[in-house]
């Protein structure tokens, strides 16, 4: 029996991949999607636009190479990262819910590379216009010393580019992605309200879900967020700590244009920094201790904009329009290992580090680039997506950037917090060189743009919607 069912999502897995190869077959198999995949006999439900539900029975499964679990940022460009290398992808999360979404006032500082690759995913059109370009960003030594570091200002024309990035409220960003991700083909999706666990056995790997069906593959992408069901279930451990501080987030509007510069007050309880929106408009992250954060939060808004333009130093000129505030409490994650047992970690569910320095979804988005590298190269080479083999290369391309990211996240934070005078001088020694050494400010610019070694092929220029891989046409990584 179980090898009949087997043989039954084999031969569903080679009637597949021949399709999704074949380009021309490609509006066939959108037409068709649905039906094949509801010939499998276990009772899947499949909706209109090629949403399935996961059912009631335990009997309910579906199959898919790769299931991508969390539709986070990071959850859909790893899926359709993936699905662009040819990989037939399922993403399982709670369904998109606009207003839930817009509820999140945040925004997302995006370097060069993470647009580059949302470009060539086709989702940075459509939400271009709702960012504003980062052509600077300034460094202010605000931590009152009696020996103040000079202004640092890091400037894009300095390393012949435009800008050194893009701002973009994060409900756009996920608007885009999730409208995106409903038209990719080779992506479907199932809405569920949790994964809740997972089996993992020497070929394939079954999750399932709260409405009690499940779904089988090759490969597992944990895209759920810090406190990850999947990476748990792959006994993957994690390093946790936390600094004592709060972020405080919020948008607002002033009468100062912002001149696309972002700018980072070095503040002794941590940094406070405003980030361009388009208009005249900027996000702002503050990080202060608990305490202070709790009693700003809390303010009404005019005073709160008082204290806020006290701090700003009247940088932006008079404040006004804020939206509501949201409280982030700073903590770092760093998880075990990137990879094992049939599961890659994207995003949160593999590293979180404060909110400093635009690093964060930048990593998670590096993460979905480099895995649909590795995964890309694995199929073309005839390879199980989930063997061991795989994951070691996506580990090894993760770990150096990450590390050395969470590594200066931490660090800088830490050099404003402590009063240890050596480290002070430092300090200033550092902003000193960098405001006087052309060469020193270009180097670290670099190395705060890319990730260390050459960029995966999705975040160079030219590779839009394109299959990456050879493997898309041999038809090597069926499940078996
Ligand atoms: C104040 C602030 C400012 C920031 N600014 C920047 C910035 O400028 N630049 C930058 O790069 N980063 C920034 N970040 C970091 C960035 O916001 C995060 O890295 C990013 O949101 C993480 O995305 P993710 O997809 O990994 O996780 P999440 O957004 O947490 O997504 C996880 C998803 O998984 C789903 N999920 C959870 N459990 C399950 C389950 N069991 N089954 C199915 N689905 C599940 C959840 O519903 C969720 O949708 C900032 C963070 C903060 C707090």
């Amino acid at each position: 029996m179980k090898n009949c069912v087997n043989d039954s999502i084999e031969a569903r897995f080679k009637i597949l991949q021949i399709a999704v190869r074949t380009r021309s077959a490609l509006n066939w198999l959108d037409k068709f999607h649905s039906v094949l995949w509801c010939a499998n006999v276990d009772g899947c439900v499949v909706g209109r636009n090629r949403e399935m539900h996961c059912g009631n029975s335990q009997a309910d499964r579906l199959a898919a190479e790769a299931i991508v679990v969390g539709a986070g940022p990071a959850g859909l460009t790893a899926a359709m990262s993936l699905a662009a290398t040819g990989v037939d992808v399922l993403v399982a999360a709670p369904a998109y819910v606009p207003a839930r979404s817009e509820a999140d006032r945040r925004t997302t500082a995006l370097l060069p590379g993470s647009i580059q690759l949302l470009e060539n995913l086709g989702v940075w059109g459509t939400c271009a216009a709702q960012s504003a370009p980062l052509e600077g960003v300034r460094i202010i030594d605000d931590r009152g010393d009696l020996l103040r570091a000079p202004e640092v200002l890091f400037k894009a024309r300095e390393l012949g580019l435009a800008c050194l990035g893009a701002n973009i409220p994060n409900a756009a960003l996920n608007a885009a992605l999730n409208a995106a991700a409903t038209n990719a083909s080779g992506l479907r999706r199932v809405p569920t309200a949790a994964a809740v666990g997972m089996e993992i056995g020497p070929d394939f790997l079954e999750i399932s879900f709260a409405e009690g069906g499940k779904a089988r593959g090759r490969l597992a992408i944990a895209a759920d967020g810090r406190n990850s069901t999947i990476r748990a279930a792959a006994r993957i451990g994690t390093r946790t700590w936390s600094y004592g501080q709060v972020a405080i987030a919020a948008v607002f509007r002033h009468s100062r244009a912002h001149a696309n510069v972002t700018t980072e007050f070095h503040r002794r309880p941590g940094p406070l920094t405003v980030v361009p929106l388009p208009g005249d408009a900027s996000s702002l992250v503050w990080v202060e201790t608990a305490a202070e954060a709790k009693r700003l939060a809390a303010l009404e808004e005019k005073a709160f904009l008082v204290e806020l333009s006290a701090r700003l130093h009247g940088l932006l000129g008079d404040l006004g329009e804020l939206s509501p505030r949201a409280v982030f409490p700073l903590m770092g994650l760093q998880a075990e290992y990137m990879a094992r047992a049939r599961t890659a970690l994207v995003g949160e569910a593999a590293h979180v580090i404060p909110p400093i320095g635009a690093q964060g979804l930048n990593l998670g988005l590096r993460d979905a680039a480099y895995l649909a590298e590795c995964v890309g190269a694995a199929r073309a080479a005839g390879d199980d997506i989930g063997a061991d083999a795989t994951l070691e290369a996506y580990r090894a391309s993760r770990t150096p950037d990450i590390l050395s990211r969470t590594i200066s996240v931490d660090l800088l934070n830490r050099s404003l917090l402590f009063d240890f005078l050596p480290m002070q001088a430092l300090r200033g020694l550092g902003l000193h060189l960098l405001a006087n050494a052309g060469v020193l400010r270009r180097l670290l610019m670099r190395s705060g743009l890319d990730a260390p070694g050459d960029a995966p092929r999705l975040m160079q220029p030219g590779n839009r919607h394109a299959p990456l891989d050879a493997g898309a046409a041999t038809g090597q990584s069926g499940l078996r």
